[in-house]
Parts: structure tokens; C-alpha cells; sequence
């Protein structure tokens, strides 16, 4: 056992086998990057030792890091509160960071680690905090769908398969970086349509054929299917599958609703909304419910297991054509062809903001603040109280692209040319 000292002094080395640079511990606040061997580097919350990134303990104390997962595509799964937005303004001078490629996915990311997934099957690992590039990852086919991150596996639908990268093993440079997926599973019956699931133990996938939705439940360590068969949804196209408590909940574009076991797979007596969905808006879970837009620009809401069975409310009604949604427990917000609404929790109207340009993707609900990019590349920043923007930034020039990101940190965009930008919008180590 070495000394108290010793080993002091080994925690502020770099973490990664062979390089062991020293690492100043400002350096690593803002850069989270070795200046040596450029290795990822992630701070204990408890102890600050350095460790590599997406360790699952820390070498210096020995506790679980517990790595923070950021959302997978928004909205899919209740997300924990978030603390309010101070500001947009300090884009990182080291943004945007040109990856060359269009991106439809939307962008993850875990522990100071963005994932940005092209659609050309390139996965690039970058810095969250400078944009460095830790690594490169190329799946076998297109990627159209965002991916999901688990325990340090990566789990992507591309083309037909959906594939299973250790990308904890691939960032610690100590091994060889050979990139072959830990499992491949191939779906028969269509591709997956809609952004990767997971919970602790399992991946969800939905592949759709006809009017035929199957839905997929395989083990994230060893990519085998979990239940004795996968249900088949025969009820035309679906959204994307939902978490909600015990549940993996599918909603078919003509308003039906299936709720799947999550532990057997057996799909309950299915119910009927009694409206069609519109299916350019992802629905967003909050809590025990789901929140989601109809054809008419109504805004509804599902409680799939209130005590006495489902419950289906209208919570408001738009005139303009609904392009995208976000909840929180105390707000929603509704994004539209003449700009932004906010609603309370329960469809109040807070304010309408009507002369900003539209709003389709996704917006993002963090406290007591709304961020929406806007379709012009322009990061608006809203608090609960009034329609005019608190704070303003550009992002890009038009070319919108997937729903941005929130970290504990950062928000993140990419844009449909592949263009990748960050906002720090609370100092790192601040929480
Ligand atoms: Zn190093
Ligand atoms: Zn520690």
C-alpha cells in the first residue's frame, strides 16, 4: 500500500496506462482531456481524483462514479429535474467543431462524453467540454435513428441491426482500439424506425414492416432477446417507444395504445385515444405521464395506469400547427409554425411568444427556463415569466438539425451538415 502521499500524488496523474503525465487539476475542470496522451479524464465528485472516462469507480476512493446519462433522445423517458438556465452566450470558442457529414440522429452524451452519431455510420466521440476528438467509431450501415448509452455500452440501430460498442473499453488507450461490436442483432422484419430504448438491463427497439410493428427487448450484455417472443403490433405505423413505470408503451399513429410488460412482454388489452396522432411530434414522458399533440393541434396527455385505468385529457388547444413538444412537472412547452408556447403543467397558458421563427425541434424544459432553437439557428433562451427572450445566441445558419442536448453543463447541437456546437451554460464543477 503506498503512502497517504504517494498516492495523493498518483491521483493527479493522468489515469491512462503508459502516459501518467501530471494533470493540473484547473486544467482538468475546464478541459477534462489529458495535455500528454489526450486520453478523456473525468473527475471524482467525492475525492477529485482523476479517472478515465466512463470508469465505473474511482481509483482513488473506490466509490461507484455512477456516470450521469444524459437523456437519449429526449423525451422517450422521464428525465430528472433540471436546474434553471443562467445563459446562452459563451459558445466555446473551440465550437463548431465541422464533422463533414450530415447527422439526422440526435447527439448523446455521458460524462463529459458527446456522441454524435453521422449519417454516413461514423460515431464520433468528442470532448463536451472543448471538442476534442477522443475517438471515431464507424457502424456497418447509415444511422438514422438516435442511439442509446448504458454502463459504457453504446447501442446503435443502423440499418437493420442494432449494434453494441464498449466504448469505456474503446476510450482507455491502456487497450487495443479495435472497434468490433461486443454483439450484433439482427431485426428481421423491417428496420427500426424510431430512437433506441434502454433501461438498466435492456435495449427496446421498435422495427416496423407494413403495418407491422415489432418490438424489439434484447440484453445489453449479450444482445439476446429478453422475453419468449417479441410482440407484434398489428396497427400501422407507431411513435417512438416509451418508458413509463413498468411499462414500454407503443402509440400507433391511429391513437391506439399498447402497453408491453417490461418484464414478460405481454402486451395488455390495448385502448383507444379516440384521435389521431400527429406524427411529426415526439410525445414526451413526464412522471407517469405522456404528453403528446394531436392532428387537430390539440395537446393531450395519457396516464396509462392511473388507478382506475388509463385517463386521456386534453390539456390545450393550438392554432397553429404543432412542431414539436417538451414537458417538465411544471411546464410545457410547445413549439409551433408561429413560434413558442408555454403552458403549466396542467395547460394554463403562461405566455405565446408569435413573431419569432418556427420552432420544430424539440425544446428544452430545464427549471424555471425554456431553450428552443428556433428554425432560423438561433438558440432562444426563455424564463416562465414573460415571451421575450432573456438571452439570444446563433448557433448555426439554417441547417436545423436534430433536437439539441442538455448535460449537467452544456447544451449541445448538431446541425444537418454535420456542424457541432456547445454552450457552456453553467461553469463546470458548479452544480
Ligand atoms: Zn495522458
Ligand atoms: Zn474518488
Amino acid at each position: 500500500m503506498a503512502s497517504t502521499a504517494m498516492t495523493i500524488e498518483l491521483l493527479r496523474r493522468c489515469p491512462h496506462i503508459g502516459c501518467g503525465a501530471p494533470l493540473d487539476g484547473d486544467a482538468v475542470d475546464s478541459d477534462h482531456a489529458c495535455g500528454q496522451c489526450g486520453g478523456g479524464v473525468t473527475v471524482c465528485n467525492s475525492c477529485r481524483s482523476a479517472n478515465r472516462l466512463l470508469a465505473t469507480h474511482c481509483r482513488g476512493c473506490g466509490m461507484a462514479t455512477g456516470a450521469e446519462v444524459w437523456p437519449c433522445h429526449p423525451g422517450l423517458r422521464a428525465a430528472g429535474r433540471r436546474d434553471s438556465i443562467h445563459s446562452i452566450k459563451k459558445a466555446r470558442t473551440t465550437f463548431p467543431i465541422h464533422l463533414g457529414s450530415p447527422a439526422i440522429a440526435s447527439p448523446i452524451g455521458v460524462d463529459g462524453l458527446l456522441v454524435v452519431s453521422l449519417a454516413n455510420g461514423d460515431i464520433e466521440l468528442l470532448s463536451e467540454y472543448s471538442g476534442k476528438r477522443f475517438g471515431r467509431l464507424t457502424a456497418p450501415d447509415e444511422i438514422v435513428v438516435t442511439p442509446a448509452i448504458s454502463a459504457g455500452s453504446l447501442f446503435v440501430a443502423a440499418g437493420p441491426g442494432v449494434h453494441c460498442y464498449d466504448v469505456s473499453r474503446y476510450l482507455d488507450r491502456s487497450s487495443d482500439r479495435h472497434q468490433t461490436p461486443v454483439w450484433s442483432f439482427e431485426c428481421n422484419g423491417g428496420a427500426p424506425a424510431h430512437p433506441v430504448l434502454v433501461d438498466e438491463q435492456t435495449v427496446y427497439l421498435i422495427a416496423q414492416d407494413g403495418n407491422t410493428a415489432t418490438l424489439h427487448a434484447l440484453s445489453q450484455s449479450e444482445g439476446r432477446p429478453v422475453w419468449n417472443e417479441f410482440p407484434r403490433i398489428e396497427s400501422g405505423p407507431t411513435m417512438a417507444p416509451l418508458l413509463v413505470n413498468d411499462y414500454i408503451v407503443v402509440i400507433s399513429l391511429a391513437g391506439d395504445v399498447f402497453l408491453v410488460n417490461r418484464s414478460d412482454g405481454i402486451v395488455e388489452p390495448s385502448f383507444h385515444t379516440r384521435r389521431e396522432v400527429n406524427p411529426q411530434v415526439t410525445p414526451f414522458v413526464e412522471r407517469d405521464r405522456i404528453v403528446l399533440t394531436d392532428k387537430n393541434h390539440r395537446v393531450f396527455e395519457i396516464i396509462p395506469n392511473s388507478g382506475g385505468g388509463p385517463l386521456i385529457n386534453e390539456v390545450y388547444a393550438m392554432r397553429a400547427r404543432i412542431t414539436s413538444l417538451a414537458a417538465s412537472a411544471d411546464f410545457i412547452a410547445v413549439g409551433h409554425m408561429a413560434g413558442l408556447t408555454l403552458l403549466d403543467g396542467r395547460g394554463g397558458r403562461r405566455w405565446s411568444a408569435d413573431d419569432i421563427d418556427p420552432v420544430s425541434v424539440t425544446p428544452i424544459v430545464a427549471g424555471d427556463t425554456v431553450f428552443a432553437l428556433d428554425d432560423a439557428g438561433n438558440g432562444l433562451l426563455f424564463n416562465a415569466l414573460k415571451s421575450n427572450p432573456i438571452d439570444k445566441a446563433r448557433l448555426f445558419g439554417a441547417n436545423v438539425g436534430p433536437p439539441p442536448l442538455i448535460t449537467r453543463t452544456h447544451i449541445a447541437a448538431v446541425s444537418t451538415v454535420g456542424d457541432v456546437v456547445a454552450i457552456e451554460y453553467r461553469p463546470a464543477g458548479k452544480t
